[in-house]
């Protein structure tokens, strides 16, 4: 038996493995399977070419409990090593700048398998690790190395005859956790699920019947509990799968959700390696919930789900899977915002979802339209947030109108220039975000031979905005947000039945009501079939409040503003408010005309509404 110190710069690196390490202790498992993966590989890659004699037989690997022993042992099939490449791989290597490495990045275990330090992570877990291996080469010995957590390390032959590698952790009392069966099936589901060798964890018992007819028999029979699936959907080309196996795969990533909408094989190996399948999820109106779905693998090994800096913002909406061995892990978050392989790769996977967005509008319209209450979320989202997305959107960003027919901005402008132009020569798009609330409204426009579109959404606002600064030549302005002969500003001006006198009389009689706060009289002549009152919330003062409370601003509250418009051509204002001589009377017919008003706003409210239900009901008696 030999023994000795393994070379280390610091005096003991283990205390720091530990230590820094310790809250994301679980990745050890997730090292230990990748390094008996890629032994495995090595093995089926030389043996590809021939080195191998012989037969190489199964290769899964096996992860072992005893509960007994207190042991998870990490078994594989593998090329083994020589007592060489033991003290070569184990003993050295796996230190260079071990200790530098982790004062920089202490904070981010998640790099630690990509810098050599995977095998030791098993420290955190156990006081002691034995290596019993064995190479695949010819006249190769058995070797065991053992060490408990110390720089002292123990290397003696021994007489395994398999080719392969036994790792053996001896778990610790702080641990305990990992020789349960649950905590391994869970680990191995979280990290393992995709890799490419078959990994076996304990059986399962599963019923086949035997013979056929009369003859048929029931029986128990074990079956190895194969915690992985080696070729994933991903790995595979687009011309092997159908429709079905995209959906089967997306159901195995997320079970119990519902469908996908639909998804985008990403293949690429020129200038960087990436495969993938992003998948277009039902979006409801809850944007946060569906992010950070899409996971990250580095060739089948799971790394992360937390993409936000590989993927553009608004794509984390997105689920599924991206592999690529070339995003760097070994580096912190600020860095892999300027690497400019990170870079391309965002903007590859940006023009890839934007092509295939293109291609779905183009090939099917139909289809598309029938989607857009959820693809919509994620195109307008995108549409703000990226200016490359907005760029290649364009041909496939719709909107819709009330009468739920879908156009792209141009064919929109287009429909309603003639009819919706200002007197400053903008487009105005008359819109609602509730078709039901602004029916009055939406019916005026319509008599007037106006278009409106539906934006509804909680990303509207910003949305609307964002067209309005990109395009110039429009502006969005809400049904409610003016009296029906203003919402497109012209330069007409109609001829009031009344005077200047008799104007501000009316404007007198409803200043005196008892009145919401905000309120701002005006008197206007429009046409007679027009409202009486008419109750309007400018455009601009809206959004502004509408921002506000958007971003939680407490700044003092905006206060509500709102305008109280008189047609002064309407028969019930010229005519009968201005006969009636009785100053109660008029008051009260004054009040009705308000009411209404705010109630076809859903602004009446409280003890308001009470008394204007109780008088009306008075009214009919
Ligand atoms: P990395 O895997 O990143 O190179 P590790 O510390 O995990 O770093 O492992 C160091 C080296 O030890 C590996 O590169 C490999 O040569 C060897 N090794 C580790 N585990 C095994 C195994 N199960 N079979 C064969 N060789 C192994």
């Amino acid at each position: 038996m030999q023994k000795g110190s393994i070379s280390v710069q610091t005096e003991n690196i283990f205390p720091i493995i530990k230590k820094f390490l310790y809250s994301d202790h679980e990745i050890f498992l997730r090292e230990l399977v990748s390094n008996a993966v890629d032994a495995t590989s090595k093995l089926k890659a030389l043996a590809r070419r021939g080195e191998v004699s012989g037969e190489i037989g199964e290769t899964k690997i096996e992860i072992i409990l005893d509960k007994d022993a207190k042991t998870l042992t990490i078994r594989d099939r593998g090329i083994g090593m020589t007592e060489e490449e033991v003290l070569k791989y184990l003993n050295q290597v796996a230190f260079s700048s071990a200790e530098e490495f982790l004062e920089k990045y202490k904070d981010d275990a998640s790099i630690i398998g990509h810098f050599g330090l995977g095998f030791y992570s098993a420290f955190m877990v156990a006081d002691k690790v034995e290596v019993k291996t064995h190479s695949y080469k010819e006249g190769a010995k058995g070797v065991t190395w053992m060490c408990e957590g110390d720089p002292e390390y123990q290397l003696e032959e021994n007489d395994k005859s398999e080719r392969g590698t036994d790792v053996i952790l001896h778990i610790n009392e702080e641990n305990n956790e990992f020789l349960e069966d649950h905590r391994i099936q869970q680990l191995l589901d979280k990290y393992c699920k995709f890799l490419p060798i078959p990994i076996q964890f304990g059986t399962n018992t599963e019923t086949i019947t035997e013979g056929e007819g009369e003859d048929a028999e029931e029986k128990e029979i074990t079956v190895d509990n194969i915690i992985n699936n080696p070729e994933p959907a991903w790995k595979k080309q687009p011309s092997e799968l159908s429709d079905e196996d995209y959906k089967a795969f997306y159901n195995e990533l997320y079970p119990f959700s519902s469908p996908p909408l639909f998804w985008i094989h990403l293949n690429i190996d020129y200038p960087f390696n990436l495969t993938g399948i992003l998948y277009f999820p039902k979006l409801g109106n809850n944007l946060e919930v569906q992010k950070n779905k899409i996971q990250l693998y580095s060739n089948q090994v799971y790394v992360t789900d937390n993409v936000s800096d590989i993927v553009p913002e608004f794509l984390t909406l997105l689920h599924g899977v991206i592999d690529s061995p070339d995003i760097p892990l070994n580096v912190s978050r600020s860095y892999l915002q300027s690497d400019s392989n990170v870079k391309k790769i965002t903007g590859y996977i940006t023009k890839k979802v934007a092509d295939k967005l293109n291609d779905l509008f183009k090939k099917d319209r139909e289809n598309f339209e029938s989607k857009w209450d959820d693809l919509g979320v994620f195109i307008k989202y995108g549409n703000i947030s990226d200016e490359k997305f907005y760029d290649r959107a364009q041909s496939f960003t719709l909107v819709k109108n009330v009468d739920n027919k879908c156009f792209t901005v141009d064919e929109y402008k287009e429909s309603v220039k003639e009819n919706q132009t200002d007197k400053y020569d903008k487009i105005v798009m008359l819109y609602t975000n509730d078709p039901d609330g602004h029916d009055m409204f939406i019916t005026a426009a319509k008599d007037h031979g106006y278009d409106v579109l539906v934006f509804d959404n909680v990303i509207d606002n910003h949305f609307l905005q964002h067209l309005e600064y990109k395009l110039g030549d429009i502006t969005f302005v809400r049904v409610d947000s003016d009296t029906i002969d203003n919402l497109v500003q012209k330069d007409e001006k109609k001829e009031s039945v009344l005077n200047e006198e008799q104007e501000t009389q009316v404007v007198s009689v409803f200043e005196a009501l008892d009145m919401l706060a905000g309120g701002n009289v005006t008197a206007k002549a429009m046409s007679p079939e027009a409202q009486p009152v008419t109750i309007t919330r400018p455009e601009f003062m809206r959004r502004m409040k509408e921002m506000q409370s958007l971003q939680g601003m407490q700044l003092g509250d905006m206060p509500d503003s709102y305008n109280v418009v008189i047609n002064t051509n309407h028969p019930l204002i010229a005519n009968k408010l201005m006969d009636e001589k009785d100053a109660e009377k008029q008051k009260d017919l004054a009040e009705y005309m308000y009411k209404l008003a705010l109630l076809n706003q859903n602004m009446l409210k409280g003890s308001a509404l009470t008394s204007f239900i109780n008088k009306s009901l008075n009214f009919l008696k």
